[in-house]
């Protein structure tokens, strides 16, 4: 969902929902859906330092760069 700065991460950040039952004699589920989170908090991999780092951005012109916060590289 790069509109609202968000990314899905699966396996990370999910959120257990309880289903119920819809009909009697049904068994309720809980199924783990992966909730949205913000990208500012997602890890990236960075290839120069070779592992997920932080980004951070910068601004060069009009174009919003997203870089290493470690080594300063463009990611
Ligand atoms: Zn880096």
């Amino acid at each position: 969902m790069p509109k609202e700065g968000k990314v899905v991460v699966e396996g990370l950040n999910l959120v257990k929902k309880h289903l119920r039952p819809k009909r009697q004699g049904e068994k309720g589920e809980i199924i783990a859906v992966p909730r949205a989170v913000y990208a500012c908090n997602v890890a990236l991999w960075c290839p120069t330092c070779g592992k997920g780092v932080r980004v951070g951005y910068r601004i060069e012109g009009d174009k919003k760069l997203r870089i290493c916060k470690k080594c300063q590289q463009l990611i």
